[in-house]
């Protein structure tokens, strides 16, 4: 088993979804990334917080074996703030408010101990901090980033760098027709997979997410679930499954990647339970066995080669 490194913003979020209404909770890509991850493997966290961020949602991290070494604690200074308001299906968001505070002038070092990371999941905050802690590991075997459309539209340049150095990129659907400037997704895979990626994963909210290669393409829904309250963090989440399967495994082909799409669709199913991080903190690796075997069954169909040639040749 290998750790992962994870850097991303670490935030307090204000949520409203028609379920209910949170304010200043605990949340951040890094933090629902590492919370995913580390049933699978040790993270390894970059990031920076104010002296706003709760203590025991540090404690919380470490007690579920994160390596908190590279998180810094500006006491004087104000955790990254996000708030967002959910339509009635929970398929769109509207971003009512980024405040950077400590993020703003983050010039993360990172510990010693962190230096022979070989997972990485730059996580979704400015790009030139994803450039900046893959700047310091000189011996990554997978590297996979997110982003979201403010880093899109405000950092596109800096963005692009990041894409040439790491082998998976996730996006979601709108932010991938964006980033590739065209409505149709193959051809965004296409595009965006030639700035860089060996692989690109799109996140399709509640119809789930296609893992695309370069002679591949392999696609998983959501897992259903009857009571979603919160789509915080699922992305978050399933990347952080997704790289903690593969560090677990310390193998990243294309197999091994199907399955890692099935471990984060399983945990990030835990996160949108509830608000904040709620619905992780209380879900064993029982439930994701669980809903990993469900997921393959839904997926699964024969070759019916023989019948195949039957209808055609009747038809
Ligand atoms: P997700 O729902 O997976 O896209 O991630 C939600 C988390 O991303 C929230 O907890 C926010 O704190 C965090 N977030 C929102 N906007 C940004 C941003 N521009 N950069 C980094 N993190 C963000």
């Amino acid at each position: 088993m290998a750790e992962v490194l994870i850097v991303g913003s670490m935030a307090l979020d204000s949520v409203k979804t028609p379920f209910g209404e949170v304010e200043r909770v605990v949340g951040g890509a890094a933090v629902y990334a590492a919370t995913a991850a580390s049933m699978l493997a040790p993270p390894r966290v970059v990031g920076v917080v104010g002296g706003d961020f709760p203590q025991e949602a540090l404690d919380f991290l470490a007690s579920r074996g994160s390596d908190l070494a590279g998180v810094e604690r500006v006491e004087d200074g104000k955790s990254f703030f996000w708030s967002g308001v959910y339509d009635y299906a929970l398929g769109e968001r509207e971003t009512l408010d980024t405040q950077l505070n400590v993020f703003g002038d983050f010039n993360p070092v990172l510990p010693e101990s962190y230096s022979d990371s070989r997972y990485c999941f730059l996580a979704n905050i400015q790009p030139q901090v994803q450039a900046a802690v893959l700047d310091q590991v000189s011996d990554t075997c997978f590297v996979m980033c997110d982003t979201m459309n403010l880093w899109i539209e405000t950092e596109r340049e800096a963005l692009e760098g990041v894409l040439a150095r790491v082998d998976l990129a996730l996006l979601n659907d709108a932010e991938a027709r964006q980033l590739a400037d065209t409505p149709n997704l193959q051809l965004a895979a296409e595009r965006i997979m030639a700035m860089g990626p060996r692989y690109l994963v799109i996140k399709k909210g509640e119809y789930g997410a296609t893992l695309v290669t370069a002679d591949d393409i392999f696609s998983i829904p959501a897992y259903p679930l009857p009571n979603v309250v919160d789509p915080t963090g699922a992305g978050d989440s399933f990347a952080g499954g997704m790289i903690g399967f593969l560090a677990r495994q310390d193998d990243c082909g294309n197999m091994q990647l199907r399955k890692s799409m099935a471990f984060g669709t399983a945990i990030a199913s835990a996160a949108v339970e509830d608000f904040s991080l709620a619905g992780l903190k209380q879900f064993g690796m029982p439930q994701v066995a669980e809903r990993y075997n469900a997921l393959r069954d839904m997926v699964r169909f024969d070759a019916m080669d023989h019948e195949l040639a039957q209808i055609c040749q009747s038809s």
